[in-house]
């Protein structure tokens, strides 16, 4: 099922665009995955402010798989913080199979996104108590996460997980010889407790929510609840970046630049920092385990909008921004414009230009960065404004005034005097100045 040789993205895509894609199938090491259609396909995806959106198949329940890992990462570090979860699992691409028996030269685990770093974080959730207790520990926080949506369990998957689980039970053991557990561990109930979480279930709609609580720093949007700590929501989406996607991880980190997580169910866990969360689920998988239809998801999705971490988000015009840009952000950039005017502030004022401000916005009582400075004497900004940024030097405010009204209302008369030269080679030059960026 996995071993996909396929290394480049371009490649990988043509050959799904042209039906070519030589592996897209379900997962099938055990009945209850095989039994999926390979014809269904769902999306949703919730934002950091409640609203939702969803197609396809998104109602049907599917179980999280590895998709639990970075969840049940979140809880640790909740709990016990960086530190204490850390000194027991690294935070490094492996650069192998994700159910690879290795460890890293310090014998921990490489990461919680691999199976061998996952199984030691499940020894790391309510030690001490009994599995039961456990399970409902960790199904409590999902569903907090999920704003109390769908979060069910499949017996049948994991039965069947534990019977068909030799290669984890491998890992475990080779864990326990090289003891990577905290002590007093029982490595075996562990693995029930790893098995478990893996055949939780969830929906496109709920695994959405659990998304967004994670692109909204750990509070749900739906309930308002904090869930979990930033510090483990800023954990687990650092490493959904660098090792959420199998081997396919760099190459998803590069092309699509967002924290995801992957299982072998077919669902993926995608985060939009501080915009949304996003669930793609489709059975068929390619050969690194990653669903075909959810990869080209995202590589469209990014291709499209500006979501990718390293999008310039001011000067891409090529893409574009869903997001609505709020009054709000109109009033913080007047403000920000105005007082850079005011406190004399000129390096201020070049970012502001830079990053495309228009420079003669205007405040509720029509007067613009250029009155402030003048009315306060800052020679230098007013320089700055008229000649690097060609704004109208005569704008008037609510009241008539110009710039030039406030410098010799307050006495500034240098200021008079650049404003009246700048005004008079304009009216003898050809008129044709255009306001450009400085
Ligand atoms: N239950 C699977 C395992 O531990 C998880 C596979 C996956 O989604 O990557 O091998």
């Amino acid at each position: 099922m996995h071993g996909y040789p396929e290394r480049n993205v371009e490649e990988h895509l043509r050959r799904c665009h042209t039906g070519q894609a030589p592996v897209q199938k379900v997962a099938d090491y055990i009945p209850q995955l095989a039994k999926f259609s390979s014809d269904l396909w769902g999306v949703s995806l919730c934002t950091v402010d409640g609203q939702r959106h969803s197609v396809g198949d998104t109602k049907e329940p599917f179980c999280l798989q590895s998709c639990v890992k970075p969840l049940k990462y979140a809880v640790a570090v909740h709990d016990h913080g960086t530190e204490h979860v850390h000194s027991f699992i690294g935070k490094e691409p492996s650069g192998l199979r994700f159910n690879k028996l290795f460890l890293d030269e310090d014998d921990k685990p490489h990461n919680p996104m691999v199976n061998a770093g996952a199984i030691v974080c499940s020894s790391l959730i309510k030690p001490g108590a009994g599995n039961a207790e456990k399970f409902d520990y960790v199904m409590d926080f999902l569903k907090m996460m999920a704003g109390n949506e769908y979060v069910g369990f499949s017996n049948a998957t994991f039965q069947s997980e534990r019977e068909s689980g030799d290669r984890n039970f491998a890992i475990g053991y080779y864990m326990k010889e090289k003891k990577c557990f905290p002590d007093g561990t029982d490595m075996t109930s562990v693995l029930d407790f790893y098995f478990q979480l893996c055949a939780i279930e969830v929906t496109c709609e709920s695994a959405s929510v659990m998304a967004a609580t994670l692109a909204n720093g750990g509070i749900c949007p739906i309930t308002g609840e904090r869930v979990l700590s930033p510090e483990a929501v800023r954990n687990t989406l650092s490493l959904m970046h660098s090792c959420g996607m199998y081997d396919f991880s760099g190459q998803f980190a590069f092309h699509v630049g967002l924290p995801a997580k992957s299982g072998v169910a077919g669902g993926i866990l995608l985060v939009v920092p501080n915009v949304m969360g996003i669930v793609c689920w489709s059975p068929p998988l390619d050969k690194l385990g990653n669903s075909v239809r959810g990869i080209q998801f995202c590589t469209d999705l990014v291709e499209h909008f500006n979501f990718h971490n390293y999008d310039n988000l001011r000067h891409f015009a090529k893409k574009h921004d869903p997001r609505r840009e709020g009054g709000d952000q109109r009033v913080k950039s007047v403000i920000n414009l105005l007082f850079a005017a005011y406190t004399g502030d000129v390096s201020a004022l070049r970012r502001f230009a830079l990053s495309s401000i228009d420079m003669e916005q205007r405040d509720y009582d029509s007067r613009t960065a250029l009155h402030v400075a003048a009315a306060e004497g800052h020679t230098e900004v007013v320089r700055f404004l008229l000649e690097a940024c060609k704004v109208n030097p005569e704008p008037r405010d609510r009241w008539g005034s110009t710039p030039i009204d406030e410098a010799v209302q307050f006495g500034h008369n240098d200021v008079v005097s650049i404003l009246q030269n700048h005004l008079e080679k304009n009216s003898t030059s050809d008129g044709s100045d255009t306001k450009t960026q400085p």
